[in-house]
């Protein structure tokens, strides 16, 4: 928590103000009741009407400016943990969007969800208690006890009795409450998580006739956290009369004492209900600081998840000195590259090496798990090679800027992803000032304009969010159009044609092949239809090349690739 105030600096002269008013409302509202004493001791006691009037007004002038302290000093606390909410979720944004996909894989993303939001409400919620307790309360309640004394010694014997038994009964109630005020977080967790797991899943919910067990599962999270809240709900509920009685019953016991000390001419009546108001003050001061007790171990937890995340260091950053990438134009080379996934037992790629080159289609095949998506993936450096290099244009990826790396490639994923906004606005996606020219020619090659000319608004026909009014196979052929319109250098389709019928893929692939002539295109792909005339075909095996050659090269020394043919085609196209 106290790691996250280094994010207030911008806000230190709002916050120097908040102390300065929260100090002048404390000390007015310390004035106040001596004041009032001052009025029944020395006005209305005597039947001094002129005294009244004058020290009245007097008290008027004092409560107007405590009041006008208290809100502005309100006013600010508000603005600042606002800002100070608002400044705290954009750093979280900002660092997350820099993480490389290992730190994604670690946090997860619904989590990473929670702590740019609900955590930072939390904390911004205290924030507000804070900036106008922290001062305020403290002063209150020293302020308090001195006047306390100043007004009658003897009476403030009371406090000494009182103040530790309020202390007592807040801290029991504490110990109980603010472990379950943790619990609750991490219950709102599990409801969120089963939340969105049912809004994203729901279609295989409902083909799998998983309603019941889904919305048990929901009633489950819910109604153990409803419980939880029920229970902190019932014991803070139960903290309010239960102060109440015990502030009464410090009033009966103060006017009781005190009457006897009036009776004996050792104290005025003023100065009984100037120490009356005291004591509250001083046991309100104590019953804020016990709130805050109580409210900051919770922000405390939300602080901790949101230090993780910034704590987080991306394991993928620019070198110091990004080199700028030499003569060659869009080369590709593996040289001897292993790869594993963090905490997998097996490399997912091991002692890759091949050359990929302009002008060249390179295609990779293998069974699903053989590592294809892996290797591509390393080339626009979403994770780095544990051993071995990837060189792209000659230079190795990790000594370019990831910026312009990626500038390099069109990279079209293995499920396609489409953004809300429109067709054309998807497309720009790729090249943000491409003309309507490039993006219709994008989309042609794409085989994408055809389907495109029948929706109703065309270009500008809008795609929901996830790109669910387009079907598998039109989403594919939108992001292979998002990847065109960039005229990359390099080119890399991960299973793009999966979707597609083999006549659209065919077609496709013949306009690809006039598009792409200058380029390097790799090519992931399950079919052999689709890799059969590639210049060069890679089979990889449980992450190891087991083959690489061209199509009849292949069948003729490659079993694994054979039986991958022989499966797929009948004999006469083999041959
Ligand atoms: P392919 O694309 O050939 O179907 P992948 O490259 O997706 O295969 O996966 C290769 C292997 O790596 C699989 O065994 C898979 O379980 C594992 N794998 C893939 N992605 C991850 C990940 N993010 N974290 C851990 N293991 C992964
Ligand atoms: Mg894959």
């Amino acid at each position: 928590m106290m790691r996250l105030f280094r994010f207030l600096k911008p806000f230190i002269w709002p916050v120097f103000f908040i102390v300065i008013f929260m100090f002048f409302q404390a000390m007015a509202e310390l004035y106040l009741p001596t004041l009032m004493s001052d009025v029944v001791n020395n006005g209305m006691m005597k039947g001094n009407t002129g005294y009244i009037l004058k020290y009245g007004s007097y008290m008027l002038l004092v409560a107007a400016g405590s009041s006008a302290c208290s809100i502005v000093g309100s006013f600010l606390s508000a603005r600042v943990a606002v800002g100070f909410g608002r400044d705290l979720r954009s750093k979280v944004f900002t660092r997350v969007e820099s993480y490389s996909l290992h730190e994604f894989d670690k946090i997860g993303t619904a989590s990473l969800i929670t702590r740019t939001t609900n955590d930072i409400t939390q904390i911004q919620t205290v924030l507000v208690m804070m900036l106008r307790f922290i001062i305020y309360a403290p002063i209150m309640c020293v302020g308090g006890i001195i006047m306390a004394v100043s007004k009658d010694k003897e009476l403030t014997l009371i406090l000494a009795v009182v103040v530790p038994l309020l202390l007592a009964v807040i801290g029991t109630l504490a110990s109980i409450v603010v472990p379950l005020f943790k619990a609750l977080q991490k219950k709102l967790d599990r409801v969120n998580l089963v939340l969105r797991e049912n809004l994203t899943g729901i279609r295989v919910i409902r083909a799998f006739n998983r309603l019941d067990i889904e919305r048990k599962r929901f009633v489950e999270a819910n109604k153990d956290l409803t419980d939880t809240s029920i229970r902190v709900n019932k014991i803070m509920a139960a903290m309010q009369p239960l102060l109440m009685v015990f502030m009464n019953i410090t009033s009966v016991a103060i006017i009781w004492f005190a009457g006897l000390r009036i009776n004996a001419n050792k104290m005025e009546l003023g100065d009984m209900m100037a120490f009356l108001q005291y004591a509250m003050q001083i046991m309100f001061a104590f019953i804020m600081v016990s709130v805050m007790y109580v409210m900051v171990p919770r922000a405390q937890a939300s602080a901790m998840r949101i230090n993780e995340v910034l704590d987080m260091q991306p394991e993928i950053t620019d070198p110091a000195g990004a080199q700028s990438v030499g003569a060659k134009r869009g080369v590709v080379e593996f040289e001897d590259v292993t790869f594993s996934y963090p905490g997998a037992e097996q490399p997912a790629i091991s002692h890759v090496t091949f050359e990929a080159k302009p002008g060249e289609v390179t295609a990779i095949i293998g069974g699903t798990g053989s590592g294809k998506s892996t290797l591509i993936s390393l080339i626009p450096r979403f994770y780095d090679v544990d051993s071995g290099r990837i060189l792209v244009d000659g230079v190795d990826v990790r000594e370019l800027a990831q910026k312009e790396l990626r500038q390099k490639i069109g990279f079209v994923p293995q499920t396609a992803v489409l953004f809300t906004g429109t067709i054309a606005e998807n497309i720009r996606y790729g090249k943000k000032d491409a003309t309507d020219e490039e993006v219709r020619h994008a989309a042609q090659v794409a085989q994408a304009s055809e389907f495109i000319n029948e929706m109703k608004n065309g270009y500008d026909s809008e795609i929901s969010q996830g790109g669910t009014n387009v079907s598998g196979g039109q989403k594919q052929r939108l992001s292979i159009a998002r990847a065109l319109v960039r005229k990359p250098e390099i080119y890399i389709f991960d299973d793009s044609f999966s979707a597609l019928d083999f006549k659209t893929d065919a077609r496709l692939r013949a306009a690809l092949r006039k598009e792409t002539s200058e380029s390097t295109v790799i090519i992931v792909a399950q079919r052999v239809s689709t890799v059969m005339d590639a210049d060069r075909i890679i089979v990889l095996d449980e992450g190891k090349v087991v083959g690489m050659g061209s199509h009849r090269q292949l069948l003729s020394n490659c079993e694994v690739y054979r039986e991958i043919v022989s499966s797929q085609l009948s004999e006469e196209e083999i041959a």
